[in-house]
């Protein structure tokens, strides 16, 4: 107990993507006798599955964000405007960027990874809501002539192709995909459609490793210099800062180590989910796919905990679709060994995104 006499404290640590079915579940279900906080350093989530569309102009900024405060009012639960800079797991507080404490006696947790931008003079892609900010700014400004986006994975392949769509054929683009190649955790099918759409949408492929970078472009391993006016630091996520020291059992990669039923292996009262997290004995690729399948799980391991039941196992599914935009109004399906391409499956992704956004609150994506 954490001094809260018979009410007994949830907190709900980042408003990722697996967060929103918490909420959804509080809205529903209003467990007594618990007291819920959400803490999130921004009243909105960014839905990065359609950031890509807004960057290429297929989406409003208001379509692609959902706003918590409206989700934590209707599930009950409090909103504390902060952003955990650390936690210590055995006296069960987190630390906040304001200078607070949040003791808890279940804590769930879904803030998203970092990104390790140390030896680039640019600003990371992480937070999202920050690039968000830079980019809107940047577009309304001068728009850049030369973009280079280094990082081979999902986010920098679809960034690069929807900078040549906003940007039109005038424009310079440039993918520098590291040593791993492009799209290095999909099936070869859908590398193969994936060089296709860059080399048809005139976007350079530069498969070696960028080391460095700064505003005016990257040097490549080889010490080839790539100049750009505009450079989109879309390289892997890394672990969180703030886990340091904090008591929690960590997974080989950093992340906050959870077993089959999202909970930590140290400290069971802790759930988590999303990028944040490892699972040890079956590790998942970190995607928002997963983010979101893991969400109904985490709500059903808190409200078993809160009942004091056993969580339930999560079994994720073995394959996930995965739709990657190409700029225009066009996409590659990923299911397992298959790979599809057309703009059907673009008119699905977007189905899809809207009907995400639609169900936590976005109206922006119930127009057309
Ligand atoms: C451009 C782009 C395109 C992508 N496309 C795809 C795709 O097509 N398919 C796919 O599967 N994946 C895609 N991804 C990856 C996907 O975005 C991530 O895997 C996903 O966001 C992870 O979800 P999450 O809920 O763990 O974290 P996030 O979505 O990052 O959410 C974390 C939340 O926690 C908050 N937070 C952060 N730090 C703190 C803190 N210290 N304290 C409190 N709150 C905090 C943040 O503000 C945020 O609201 C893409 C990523 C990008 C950038």
């Amino acid at each position: 107990m954490s001094g809260r006499g018979a009410r007994r404290r949830l907190v709900l640590l980042g408003g990722g993507h697996a967060q929103l079915a918490v909420l959804a579940w509080l809205a529903r279900a209003r467990p007594a006798g618990v007291e819920a906080v959400l803490v999130t350093p921004q009243p909105r989530q960014v839905y990065s599955g359609m950031l890509p569309g807004w960057l290429a102009g297929h989406y409003t900024e208001a379509q692609c964000v959902i706003a918590l405060a409206p989700l934590a009012q209707a599930a009950g639960v409090m909103l504390r405007r902060a952003a955990a800079v650390g936690l210590d797991a055995d006296a069960r507080q987190v630390r906040l960027d304001d200078g607070g404490t949040l003791g808890y006696d279940w804590l769930s947790v879904n803030t998203g990874p970092a990104q390790d931008a140390t030896r680039w003079g640019v600003a990371p892609l992480r937070p999202i809501e920050g690039w968000l900010v830079r980019t809107r700014q940047r577009l309304a400004e001068a728009p850049p002539r030369r973009v280079v986006v280094v990082g081979g994975g999902a986010a920098g392949f679809e960034l690069a192709l929807a900078w040549r769509h906003r940007l039109g054929p005038a424009a310079g683009v440039t993918l520098v995909s590291g040593r791993s190649g492009l799209l290095a955790n999909y099936p070869e099918g859908v590398r193969r459609l994936g060089r296709q759409a860059l080399a048809a949408r005139a976007v350079t492929l530069i498969e070696t490793r960028a080391v460095s970078g700064g505003p005016h472009g990257v040097v490549l391993a080889d010490r080839t210099e790539v100049a750009a006016d505009e450079v989109v630091l879309a390289t892997g996520s890394v672990a969180p800062s703030w886990l340091d020291g904090c008591g929690l059992q960590r997974a080989p990669d950093g992340g906050l180590a959870t077993g089959p039923t999202l909970q930590s292996v140290s400290h069971p009262e802790v759930f988590a989910a999303g990028d944040v997290a490892s699972r040890l004995e079956r590790p998942l690729p970190h995607s928002g796919v997963y983010a979101v399948r893991a969400g109904v799980a985490l709500a059903a391991g808190l409200r078993a905990a809160l009942a004091g039941a056993p969580a339930p196992l999560w079994h994720p599914p073995q394959h996930t679709l995965n739709l990657l935009s190409l700029g225009d109004r066009d996409a590659i399906a990923s299911w397992g060994p298959l790979a599809l391409q057309g703009p059907w499956i673009w008119r699905w992704k977007d189905r899809i995104d809207r009907g995400f956004m639609r169900r936590h609150g976005t109206p922006a994506c119930a127009q057309r």
